[in-house]
């Protein structure tokens, strides 16, 4: 830390992304990126619809807000467009959290929640999962915070019903419910449809799993008007060019092809299944995951040492070192012949430790 680095930012701990390694080719399933490129048709359209570079980009992102409105049965004014959905999620704790609204999520969930609290001087209540690792709906009813609940959760990959997010969202009447559906097209049910009844509820998405395009960084978030525009001035008051030109024809072209996203999104389903199966065939704890990834622990094998083991043999996942989950991986689902060299990798490995 240099002496000019800002005492507020003091004890700051900053989000580790999921290594990417550059010393071999590692078969790679532990940053829950998509294995399928975007199609060739929207790679094609979005080249035709490249709006020229010496430009600035859209600051209204129109097109790609209309079409998000069209997709999911609301308003243009509904829609928030952002640089990856970890954009849209701190506008939320910037827009929503201060020192008399903390925020409250489960302890266990997407690592970026707490950094986003501390880095806005928020101050945050991590909630314990229930001893199945499901979040327990009860524990956030009244309770009078700025609700982040990832559904489905990450990284147990568990996912809660809207109905149980309704009791959130109706007992804090005064305080805005973030719902992170990062993972929502894998299986799980959306809580979109909720947004024309309660005025509380934010919905956040991106395009970085189901939608081919994490590189791209393009997020969005779905809630009434007036949250939108609160979102929208702090946009403005920061980047009013967040989203690139390219990441807005690309977005815009992948829109244009949702059957494309909807046949990835049914292989990793079944490949999801294929997978888990197979664990649990060979003595894996594995949950019920609506994502497109596993979490899955062995009795027979360490969590990080079996990490480490698939690491040297060229498989790349991810480990928590959070005591309650780590026995666990967390595997991202990608395709039958990356899961086939995953499997037999953990073959090898629990032969070898037998
Ligand atoms: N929410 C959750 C639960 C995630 O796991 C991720 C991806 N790491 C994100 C949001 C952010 O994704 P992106 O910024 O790529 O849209």
């Amino acid at each position: 830390m240099s002496r000019f680095f800002s005492e507020k930012y003091a004890a700051l701990t900053p989000y580790t992304p999921g290594e990417q390694p550059q010393d071999m080719q590692y078969v790679k399933l532990n940053t829950n990126e998509s294995p399928f490129p975007p199609s060739e048709k929207a790679l094609r359209a979005a080249a035709e619809l490249l709006r020229p570079l010496q430009l600035y980009s859209d600051p209204d992102c129109r097109r790609v807000r209309e079409k998000l409105a069209q997709r999911y049965g609301v308003t243009p004014d509904m829609v928030l467009v952002t640089n990856g959905s970890d954009e849209a999620l701190n506008f939320a704790f910037m827009a929503f959290c201060d020192s008399a609204h903390g925020a409250a999520f489960p302890g266990i969930s997407y690592g970026f929640y707490p950094v986003f609290a501390q880095v806005n001087g928020v101050p945050y209540e991590e909630i314990a999962l229930k001893p199945d690792f499901s979040v327990d709906a009860d524990d956030y009813c009244g309770i009078g915070k700025t609700v982040f609940i990832a559904n489905p959760n990450a990284p147990t990959g568990i996912a809660l019903p809207p109905a149980q997010i309704e009791k959130i969202l109706h007992s804090n009447p005064d305080n805005v419910v973030v719902i992170d559906e990062a993972y929502v097209d894998f299986g799980g049910e959306s809580c979109v449809p909720l947004v024309h009844k309660y005025e509380n509820l934010l919905v956040v998405q991106t395009f970085s799993k189901s939608r081919s395009l994490a590189g791209g960084r393009l997020g969005y978030a779905i809630g009434n008007a007036a949250l939108i525009r609160d979102l929208d001035s702090l946009r403005y008051s920061t980047n009013p060019y967040n989203v690139n030109s390219a990441t807005l024809a690309l977005g815009e072209a992948i829109l244009d092809d949702e059957d494309a996203t909807r046949q990835n999104c049914a292989v990793i389903m079944e490949n999801r299944a294929y997978t888990a199966g197979a664990l649990r065939a060979l003595g894996f704890e594995v949950l019920d995951s609506r994502a497109n990834f596993l979490f899955a622990r062995s009795g027979q094998i360490d969590g990080a040492l079996l990490y480490q083991k698939l690491k040297a043999r060229g498989v790349l996942v991810r480990h928590f070192t959070r005591p309650e989950i780590a026995q666990f991986n967390r595997i991202t689902v990608g395709t039958r012949q990356q899961m086939d060299a995953l499997l037999t990798a953990i073959r090898a490995i629990l032969e070898e430790t037998k």
